[in-house]
């Protein structure tokens, strides 16, 4: 793990890269955001699986994201999740970046409907939020063990320079940079279920789709780490 802290004081908010391995953004985003230290609050900027990493690979033995809080004596990815939860304890805010094989909108998931996961999902500058229901969540992901969190899921071809620019723009409106940050309306999504039925042609993500006796909007259509289809989601 790779741990490195800039800056003082308050807010803490701490930005997670890789906790899959197969997903460079983050790391790209960190080895930007390092170089640039805070007008305000202390940047934590955490790299998390780098043994996955070295072997461009999801995970080595756990999908790191589906096993917290961990355990200290477990295999691999239980023992960084255990680390994790305990390092994730003093941050304010705890955000943590993905990218998604789907073609797809890049967007901000919660895994809880609090003021305080609305507010944080409202300072990123993408338009759409999803929030992962406890049922599809199951308590098991890192932002589940953060004061407050959010994961980003930005498509995978996004440039790292742009990934860049969106977290940043998170922080400054957080108010740990100066800048300004052009206000994005956002809907908000909620996931509900999982679609495991194949189709017989490609959905397109945050389109409304009747199929069968469902209507949903799809999400995640085309990540290959799923075994599912998509997820199903309705607006909120
Ligand atoms: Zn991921």
């Amino acid at each position: 793990m790779q741990h490195y802290t800039i800056g003082f004081g308050s807010p803490r908010t701490a930005v997670i890269g890789c906790q899959h391995g197969d997903e460079l953004i983050g790391r790209d985003i960190i080895e930007r955001l390092v170089t640039v230290r805070p007008d305000k609050g202390t940047l934590d900027l955490i790299i998390a699986n780098e043994e996955a990493i070295d072997v461009r690979t999801r995970f080595l033995d756990s999908d790191l994201n589906r096993i917290f809080p961990g355990n200290s004596t477990g295999n691999r990815e239980e023992q960084i999740a255990a680390d994790l939860t305990h390092r994730l304890k003093p941050f304010d805010y705890v955000i943590d970046v993905h990218s998604t094989t789907a073609c797809t909108q890049s967007f901000v998931v919660i895994t809880g409907l609090d003021e305080q996961a609305k507010q944080l999902a409202s300072l990123v500058p993408l338009p759409k939020v999803v929030y992962m229901e406890p049922q599809i969540a199951q308590g098991r992901s890192l932002i589940d063990h953060a004061n407050a969190g959010i994961s980003i899921e930005f498509d995978e071809r996004t440039s790292p320079n742009h990934g860049y620019n969106v977290v940043l723009g998170a922080l400054k409106a957080m108010g740990m940079y100066h800048g300004t940050v052009s206000a994005v309306m956002q809907e908000f999504y909620s996931v509900y279920g999982v679609l495991r039925e194949s189709v017989s042609q490609p959905l397109v993500n945050f389109k409304l789709t009747a199929l069968g006796d469902n209507t949903f909007y799809p999400v995640f259509f085309g990540e290959k780490a799923y075994a599912f289809t998509c997820m199903m989601a309705k607006k909120i």
